[in-house]
């Protein structure tokens, strides 16, 4: 398949249909290669909108990630406009407890909006918490998204904008030179004339690039059906290692473990123990909620957690990988910026942190390889 004068974006999870749908909405032609829907982490995470109670020191990734926060709205306005399909949006704020015999630093980003909470304080703002909760922080500006529902979005928005979805393996990207020449799958060889790598977790299949895959394990439990309320948690509980996650429709996420197991799949007894010893520590009622579900995902992990963005050794390839455990969050900046980027030629300042280039070795051995 010959994509002349096209964008071909390897990588159909968050980030890669995110800038999909930006760059065709501004009149470039784009085709997705993905090769499964259901293994994205964009399935698998919680939805937090969260730089706040993620405690991102302030930084290059803390900009980025509260304009991203920023573009929500507008974002999710248009996406629901396209597609007429609810993301579960839902600027619901964040409460980060504190629990006996856990420090309550200030948070370092203290020009934002935050406020502590006592212990008195912390019941008005959300009944029901656990009798070792002490106080917390409570973040106003962060919230949620359900991911699942923004990620099917996404995919009926890339149906309505006719965007190609080529469902194989890409195996290899081929180079010439200083540039991609064509992307081989399982099946076909397919070339375009520009080329982004948004492959997420297994970025590092086929790129020489510092990724690798965070595991998470997760689960859900829903508010029974004789309840009074159909939600009586109206905001995230973020604790220490441990988060809740209310959905409008009466579901609770839990999450998650963080472990470095390569794509190691399943749940563990290990895992769900201490996603459920937290989340009762925090919320006690939820003790007694019928379990939904059990899942897990792999966050893309970089060296320094930070996202690897922008140029790469290779003229007309873009990268849009590494978000770790911000992805979600981050899905509109990154669409906009690299949408400018690609489109225009222009690079945000904000991109330069994120350059591949801060690791040394990446991309560019293969590179070398090829010239000598
Ligand atoms: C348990 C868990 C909880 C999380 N919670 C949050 C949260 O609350 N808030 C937040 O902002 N972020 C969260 N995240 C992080 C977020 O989910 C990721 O950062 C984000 O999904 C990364 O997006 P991506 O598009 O790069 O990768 P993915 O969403 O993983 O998508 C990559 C896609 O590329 C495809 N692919 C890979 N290799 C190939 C290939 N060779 N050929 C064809 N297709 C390929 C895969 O099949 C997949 O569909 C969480 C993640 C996990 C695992």
């Amino acid at each position: 398949m010959n994509l002349s004068q096209d964008i071909l974006i390897v990588g159909g999870g968050i980030i890669g249909l995110s800038l999909a749908v930006e760059l065709k909405l501004r009149g470039a032609s784009v085709t997705v290669i993905s090769e499964n829907f259901q293994q994205a982490a964009a399935r698998a995470a919680a939805g937090m909108l969260a730089p706040q109670a993620e405690q991102i020191p302030p930084s290059p990734m803390l900009d980025f990630c509260l304009e991203s926060r920023a573009l929500y709205p507008a974002w999710i306005e248009k996406l629901e406009a396209i597609t007429g399909l609810p993301t579960g949006y839902w600027p619901s704020g964040i409460i980060a407890p504190v629990c006996e015999g856990e420090a309550y630093e200030k948070p370092e980003s203290s020009g934002l909006n935050s406020q502590w909470l006592d212990k008195d304080a912390i019941r008005q703002h959300q009944i029901g918490l656990g009798e070792k909760v002490i106080g917390g922080w409570w973040y106003p500006e962060d919230g949620q998204v359900d991911n699942r529902a923004l990620f099917q979005a996404l995919q009926s928005a890339i149906k309505e904008l006719q965007i190609e979805i080529v469902r194989e393996r890409a195996i290899e990207l081929i180079r010439q030179g200083n540039k991609i020449f064509g992307v081989e799958t399982e099946a076909e060889k397919i070339q375009a004339d520009r080329y982004v790598l948004a492959t997420g977790a297994w970025s590092e299949k086929l790129l020489d690039i510092p990724i690798c895959p965070r595991k998470g394990q997760m689960l859900s439990v829903s508010v029974p059906k004789n309840y009074p309320v159909t939600q009586p948690l109206q905001t995230v509980l973020f604790g220490k290692g441990i988060y809740i996650v209310p959905r409008q429709d009466g579901r609770i996420i839990i999450g998650a473990t963080s472990e470095n197991v390569g794509f190691q799949e399943g749940n563990t007894p290990a895992g769900m123990q201490s996603l459920l010893a937290g989340a009762i520590k925090l919320y006690p009622e939820l003790q007694n909620y019928p379990v939904q579900e059990f899942w897990w995902g792999f966050r893309p992990a970089t060296p320094d957690e930070l996202p690897i963005l922008g140029a790469s050794a290779w003229e007309n390839l873009t990268l849009a990988t590494g978000h770790y455990r911000n992805g979600i969050l981050l899905a509109p900046v990154t669409a906009k910026l690299l949408g400018d980027l690609i489109l225009t030629g222009k690079s945000d300042p904000l991109l330069a942190a994120f350059n591949y280039s801060r690791f040394p070795s990446a991309g560019l051995t293969q590179l070398q390889s090829q010239l000598n």
